[in-house]
């Protein structure tokens, strides 16, 4: 390509609300122009660069095995109303009635549509499992679009949307997104943390944020360097030590009791021992068992047991398991067998919570109706919502906090969308199941914008080679010089036979402005054809670390490939 021939028209001075470094760069470097709030042209610099980016995602997500798609932006209402998302997405939908008066709206998201489209289309367990994604334009009318292209009410979003038979399956389909996620995130040279977040209004049980870490992130992360517990501060949790010393003073002196019969146990709990449905714990000398039941959802008790205790694993009884040994009626989450202490979480409320089973972590091995303030318990410490400073949940040691970028957000949808929509398969037995879902998504045009924060300095954009719209700039030192002319013309052709993206900078300027722009726009590598190709050599520049080195011109090739 020759400057000459080309669009990139270049900046000096951006307005005002260009607040962002990115912004800023994408206006002056000339990748973006913006057409109204929040709504933006992408220009042939910045259209080359997200093709790159846009290139990696779909290579990653194919390797993989998703499948792409392409679906359209316009969707009709009644896909929603099924979902009820039309009622509940509120004002950043953007809305729209056709000529006969029905309902649309230009799609934020797409789990309706690709719902649709599978229960249609697939019918048996044979079919399964699948994961299909587009790259396409979404719609959001947000209430402050800002930071350009960061924040926008039009962008290009990759969006997966995988379809198993059960949990299982989402759970290997989950993890093989997480991987190709990183590799993508790895090969846009950004630097970025993982964090477990909010499930907000998509739903579902498990999600993951991809947070590039910047100073202009609108999100709050905070995460522990030692164990590396990451968390959105939405969902980040701390132990509160304040709730634990004080309830740990209160209970410091108290002992377990040595209860080995039933009667022991009665008469510790001040209750006959007929009352005592179902009972004998110990299960050996040195360490006693408890379990209790936790009020709330499972899954979520699971996760926040987890953190509290720092353990990997935790099985939670099913409400099957606990009625079939404790008789205690269903509508618990379940269980839990931890050595000598009962560990209680409940959304920051511990005295709500009054019946408990206690017990081996066997069958048969069980109380209930056991009262908290009679029995011994330590109260490990109640779990807030965490701040930098705090103690981290996992490992005890402090958080740290920072603020990031939301690139990618990876979420387990299970069976929210298939039940709503209806979208079943026949197993093995010929039985009619939902299937199991999740949903992947990563911002195409604001990974753009988080490449550029964090890859610029004071003379503009520092792209990595292969990100970078040109690999290479040619400059010729003055375009009238004839000599110097047809050397650079001859330099640039050679280039592009060796397939090197290069840009012939032919147009009759001072060196010194096509250095900026150059420097601006951030090609990796100048050329300059000057002086020297009277001794038969050429200036490579590098611009980041602005390097310079004198080559051969036969060398060149060698030199840049
Ligand atoms: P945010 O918290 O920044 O509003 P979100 O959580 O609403 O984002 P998701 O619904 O998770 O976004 O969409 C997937 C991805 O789409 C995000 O991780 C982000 O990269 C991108 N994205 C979302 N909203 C915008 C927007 N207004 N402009 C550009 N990219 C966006
Ligand atoms: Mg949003
Ligand atoms: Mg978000
Ligand atoms: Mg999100």
């Amino acid at each position: 390509m020759k400057t000459s021939k080309y669009f990139m028209p270049t900046l000096r001075e951006v307005s005002s609300d260009a607040e962002t470094i990115s912004h800023q760069l994408m206006l002056r470097a000339g990748l973006i122009r913006k057409q109204a709030a929040g709504i933006y042209t992408y220009l042939p610099l910045g259209f080359k660069v997200l093709k790159k980016i846009e290139n990696i995602v779909r290579e990653e997500m194919e390797r993989s095995g998703a499948v792409e798609i392409l679906a359209s932006a316009l969707q009709n209402a009644e896909l929603w109303q099924e979902s009820h998302r039309w009622y509940e997405y509120g004002a950043e939908m953007f809305r729209l009635q056709d000529r006969h008066g029905r309902d649309f709206c230009l799609g934020p998201t797409h789990e309706e549509i690709f719902t649709d489209l599978i229960r249609n289309n697939i019918s048996s367990y044979r079919q399964l499992p699948l994961n299909l994604f587009q790259i396409q334009t979404k719609y959001r009318d947000e209430k402050r679009p800002r930071f350009g292209v960061i924040r926008s009410r039009e962008f290009i979003m990759k969006d997966a949307y995988s379809f198993d038979v059960d949990e299982e399956g989402l759970n290997k389909s989950y993890e093989e997104m997480y991987k190709a996620y990183r590799r993508i995130f790895d090969r846009c040279n950004l630097k970025y943390q993982v964090v477990e977040a909010d499930t907000g209004n998509i739903g579902g049980s498990s999600s993951h944020e991809f947070m590039v870490i910047s100073e202009v992130g609108e999100d709050s992360l905070i995460f522990c360097d030692s164990c590396g517990y990451s968390a959105n501060v939405e969902k980040a949790q701390a132990v509160d030590r304040e709730f634990e010393s004080q309830t740990i003073k209160k209970k410091e002196k108290v002992h377990t009791p040595n209860i080995k019969t039933i009667d022991d146990l009665a008469q510790f709990l001040s209750i006959e021992s007929s009352k005592i449905l179902k009972a004998v714990f110990y299960t050996d000398e040195k360490s006693r068992t408890f379990m209790c039941l936790l009020p709330g959802d499972r899954e979520v008790n699971e996760i926040k047991l987890k953190k509290l205790l720092g353990i990997k694993e935790i099985n939670l009884a099913s409400e099957e398991e606990i009625y079939r040994v404790t008789k205690c009626k269903p509508g618990f989450s379940g269980p839990i067998g931890i050595d000598k202490e009962v560990f209680i979480v409940a959304d920051n409320e511990v005295k709500t919570m009054t019946n408990f089973v206690v017990g081996a972590n066997e069958e048969d091995y069980h109380i209930i109706n056991v009262n908290l303030n009679e029995f011994n318990v330590n109260i490990y410490g109640d779990i807030k919502n965490a701040e930098e400073g705090d103690s981290c949940i996992k490992c005890g040691n402090k958080l740290s906090s920072s603020k990031g970028i939301e690139v990618g957000h990876i979420f387990k949808l299970g069976t929210k969308y298939s039940k709503l929509l209806k979208a079943t398969y026949l197993d093995k037995n010929g039985k009619e199941q939902p299937m199991v879902m999740g949903c992947y998504g990563i911002g195409i045009t604001r990974t753009l914008a988080a490449i550029i924060e964090q890859n610029n300095d004071e003379d503009g954009i520092c792209w990595p080679k292969h990100l970078a719209p040109f690999e290479v700039a040619v400059i010729p030192v003055n375009i009238k010089d004839e000599e110097q002319a047809d050397l650079a013309q001859k330099i640039y052709e050679d280039l592009k036979n060796n397939n090197i993206d290069v840009l012939l900078d032919d147009r009759d300027e001072r060196v010194g402005v096509k250095f900026k722009d150059i420097d601006l726009i951030g090609i990796p590598l100048k050329i300059v054809v000057g002086k020297k190709i009277s001794e038969g050599q050429v200036e490579l520049k590098f611009r980041i670390g602005k390097e310079t080195k004198l080559v051969n011109i036969e060398d060149i090739i060698e030199e840049v490939k």
